[in-house]
């Protein structure tokens, strides 16, 4: 009864969410290329688990609480500040900080136990994203902080700007953003599909059905609209 009147409210909320994506979200770095292609296309998708959505929502209560706190301390300089408008990406670092006269941009990630016990460096994805920040707002300095959602134990690592490590992620999006637009679907993961990335991928089941190599796009979508009339 209750259960499925929440999980319709989180489903539809989504959906009402879903809008044309124009520019890279900082969060899109370092990501399988392909899948972010199809998400800039709305290709068909698995629809996400209302359980999944309620996690993402309770993260980020658990980066507010965060937050609240450093705001207690007196080290928060600015919270959720956008980068700076430019063509190719979007995104929101959680904080910059003050702390004994350096800045540091601040990136918090809430994770499970198991992958809390096993971190003992950050997480590459997570490097990149906090690169990015760290290149935008030309601060040297970066924290990932990291955060057990079911212990609430903290792991932090300071992060050092590194600019060849976010230019390169730039090339990679402006040459996928020339792929996006001249419809040119990018080639799948080598060990798709045992990749990680692949387990979660909203597009897993698309994917599969394109060639492993870079195809077009309005093939693609002949295709699929033979199997189905989704496009
Ligand atoms: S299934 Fe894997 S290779 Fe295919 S789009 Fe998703 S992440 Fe990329």
């Amino acid at each position: 009864m209750l259960k499925e009147l929440i999980d319709k409210f989180y489903l539809d909320r989504e959906k009402g969410k879903e809008r044309e994506q124009t520019r890279f979200y900082v969060t899109d770095a370092g990501k399988c290329a392909r899948a972010v292609f199809f998400k800039f296309k709305k290709a068909p998708r698995g629809e996400m688990e209302a359980r999944v959505l309620r996690m993402f929502e309770h993260g980020d209560y658990i980066h507010r609480l965060i937050l609240s706190t450093l705001f207690s301390l007196g080290l928060v300089r600015a919270s959720e500040i956008n980068v700076p408008t430019q063509q190719i990406i979007s995104g929101r670092a959680d904080a910059i900080l003050t702390w004994e006269n350096e800045l540091y941009v601040l990136d918090i990630k809430s994770i499970n136990s198991f992958l809390f016990k096993n971190l003992l460096q950050p997480k590459e994805e997570n490097l990149d994203q906090i690169q990015l920040y760290l290149h935008f707002f030309n601060i040297q300095k970066g924290i990932l902080l990291y955060v057990n959602k079911d212990t609430q134990e903290l792991k932090e690592f300071v992060v050092i700007s590194d600019r060849a490590r976010a230019e390169k992620l730039l090339q990679d999006l402006q040459a996928l953003k020339t792929k996006i637009d001249g419809n040119v679907i990018p080639a799948r993961l080598a060990d798709f599909p045992s990749n990680k990335e692949c387990q979660f991928c909203q597009f897993r089941e698309i994917c599969g059905q394109a060639s492993a190599n870079e195809m077009s796009w309005s093939e693609f979508k002949k295709k699929l609209s033979s199997q189905r009339p989704l496009l």
